[in-house]
């Protein structure tokens, strides 16, 4: 592992950046994280017996830890509800994990449910930096109009929303790009990113980061050997993400990788975009994104 830790640093000295900025690793309280995990170790018979081995499967403070060896300079805590009533108390747990975690984006979630508008209001002057949103998990439509104020709210502020709204790895009853095209009409400034870059949905997608430009992707799984076998990102799709290159963000899923840290990084490399493409990626766009300086 420390030499993992090493190649994954000489990845970011080879650009000649600073450290990766990883919009997408996965940090809840430990209760929710063993469900998480439970999830992926069944997940076999959902993707016809594809299996998920959790790589980093360790203690929150190894995970850190680890994290900041790989050069990391920001990272978030993504985390999510299944069912109402769960949210609020997420995000008082994200708020203590970024008041003793520096380097982690205070991040917060949302459900379509009673109090929702106050509660991402209340996040949002705690100086929430990130919300995570996930439509396949939540089993909720996006476009649900309880939402409508908190999304209005979010856009205002100019807070991104990761949202995991593609119907990858396992389709829901609101996932695809519907859904979102109804709230992006509704709130075209919304500065969404696109988990996954929408997987398997990817053109879909890169239409809507097109036609809106507060709509960004980030690039957590996609291109590894892992998505690829089981999603394959279109090669004639790659200059229209080589169009977006200040709009795609690294994201990774650490720790619930299938394969180690580096290969995510890999993946994007062996795109060719080139090195520009990859800076921006890996390190200038989330600086950008949220103003790290
Ligand atoms: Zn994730």
């Amino acid at each position: 592992m420390a030499d993992e830790a090493a190649e994954v640093r000489r990845f970011a000295e080879r650009l000649g950046v600073p450290g990766l900025v990883d919009v997408h690793t996965h940090f809840m309280p430990e209760s929710v994280l063993r469900k998480v995990w439970g999830y992926f170790d069944s997940l076999g018979p959902l993707t016809g017996g594809i299996t998920w081995p959790i790589t980093y499967r360790r203690e929150e403070d190894e995970r850190v830890a680890l994290l900041r060896r790989f050069g990391v300079r920001a990272f978030t805590a993504m985390l999510y509800p299944h069912k109402p009533g769960m949210a609020r108390w997420l995000n008082g747990w994200a708020a203590e994990f970024a008041a003793r975690t520096p380097d982690c984006l205070h991040t917060s979630t949302l459900f379509p449910e009673p109090g929702v508008t106050a509660y991402v209001r209340e996040a949002v002057e705690q100086g929430a930096r990130v919300f995570k949103a996930h439509v396949q998990v939540g089993a909720y439509d996006p476009a649900d109009e309880r939402l409508d104020p908190a999304w209005g709210m979010l856009a205002e502020a100019g807070v991104p929303v990761v949202i995991h709204c593609g119907s990858g790895p396992a389709p829901g009853k609101h996932t695809g790009p519907e859904p979102i095209a109804r709230v992006l009409a509704r709130h075209p400034r919304l500065r969404l990113v696109i988990a996954h870059l929408g997987m398997p949905e990817y053109e879909d997608f890169l239409e809507l980061a097109e036609r809106y430009p507060e709509v960004r992707l980030d690039t957590t799984v996609a291109f590894t050997d892992f998505s690829e076998r089981l999603a394959p990102f279109p090669r004639r799709a790659l200059p229209r993400l080589a169009g977006l290159g200040d709009r795609v963000l690294l994201g990774s899923d650490f720790p619930n990788i299938p394969y180690p840290y580096l290969h995510q990084l890999q993946a994007l490399e062996r795109l060719e975009l080139g090195d520009p493409w990859l800076r921006a990626v890996c390190h200038d766009n989330g600086v950008e994104l949220f103003g790290l300086g």
